[in-house]
């Protein structure tokens, strides 16, 4: 064989074991801190990957390494028969968890199918538990429905169903310990993350809470709670309340970044290959496949963009002045 065994080990000694798919750039939500105010233009399905072609990169990449693929978007589940391309993904040998971020939708009407078509773990984005404040954080309704299918997902046994929480100060911040008591007798796992600055998201420092802020919040209601053992590439720091049936996370991106544990990488929608989710370099495999690229031209590609990773991120002032694409296009 022509390719080296170890492609997806960066300059920096860092393996990457786990693929984020971005399986579509459309939404059915407007989450204002994930997309610019004046939406996103629709770019034309043929600019999108085919199933063919994400089956194929999952393929080749999961043949040089990679263990885990979540799929994510824009919102997954409204990419036509998602339930299809999950079954195909699912029997590519060394696959071992093959998760799913979605915001909850459609998911009461899907559930089932993907629990059979081989979801092994589902994140489900909620940054309220009030339906009032759902409405103006996503700009659309549909609060009972995600309430429905995060207790459909806990009854269909994944243990635990994670739940996405964006906290934002002055819009979410007052419900931290409502999340909490959440846990008491689901088996969820709130994971409370930084608010991120992207292309067109309006970030604003003043709308930014650190973990250890976050932390203290929950301290002062919850003074036993207590930090769990961590896996070596967890992005989040776990802990619960003693006798608590789930736990809660934090996802401390910004204020105390995971750059040098990072074993990710991400493929757009559009099919460029995205080393980090906080830079804008970008290759694009779906031109390379397109233009006749055999899966040995592909790797040497595939190298070249993972060994051009940096150590880190450049700081959250530094990324908030990026011109890095919005959050929705790059597949969260
Ligand atoms: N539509 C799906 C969903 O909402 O779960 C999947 C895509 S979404 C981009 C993935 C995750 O990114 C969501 O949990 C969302 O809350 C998070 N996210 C989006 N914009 C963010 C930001 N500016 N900072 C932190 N997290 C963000
Ligand atoms: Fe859509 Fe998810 Fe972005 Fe909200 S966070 S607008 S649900 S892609």
């Amino acid at each position: 064989m022509s390719h080296s065994p170890d492609i997806l080990t960066d300059g920096f000694g860092r393996r990457h074991t786990y693929l984020r798919i971005s399986v579509t750039e459309r939404c059915n939500l407007r989450c204002t801190y994930c997309m610019p105010a004046e939406g996103i233009e629709l770019r034309p399905r043929e600019e999108m990957l085919t199933f063919e072609e994400i089956v194929r990169l999952a393929r080749l990449f999961v043949s040089e390494g990679i263990t885990k693929i979540r799929l994510t978007g824009g919102e997954p589940l409204i990419r036509r028969d998602i339930e299809e391309l999950t079954r195909r993904l699912a029997k590519i040998e060394g696959i071992e968890a093959l998760a799913i971020t979605t915001n909850g939708l459609v998911l009461p009407r899907k559930l089932d199918a993907l629990q059979k078509a081989g979801i092994t773990h589902f994140n489900i984005s909620l940054d309220t538990l009030r339906p009032e404040r759902f409405r103006d954080i996503t700009l659309r309704g549909g609060f009972e429905t995600v309430i429905e299918a995060i207790e459909m997902t806990a009854a269909s046994g994944y243990d635990p169903v994670k739940i996405n929480c964006v906290v934002q100060r002055g819009f979410n911040e007052d419900e931290i310990t409502d999340f909490v008591a959440w846990t008491e007798h689901m088996p969820l796992e709130i994971r409370f993350i930084e608010y991120m600055p992207f292309g067109g998201n309006e970030w604003a420092d003043s709308l930014f809470i650190s973990y250890s802020e976050m932390l203290d919040t929950i301290r002062s209601s919850y003074p036993t709670l207590q930090r769990l053992v961590n896996g070596p590439n967890d992005t989040s720091k776990t802990y619960a309340v003693p006798g608590y049936r789930g736990r809660i996370g934090f996802i401390s991106s910004m204020s105390e970044h995971f750059c040098a544990s990072c074993n990710r990488l991400r493929i757009t929608a559009d099919g460029n290959l995205k080393v980090c989710l906080f830079g804008s370099n970008e290759i694009s495999l779906r031109d390379a496949i397109r233009s006749g690229a055999t899966d040995d031209e592909l790797r040497p590609l595939i190298a070249a963009a993972v060994s051009r990773k940096k150590a880190s991120h450049d700081g959250m002032y530094e990324i908030s002045r990026s011109d890095n694409r919005p959050m929705i296009l790059i597949g969260g």
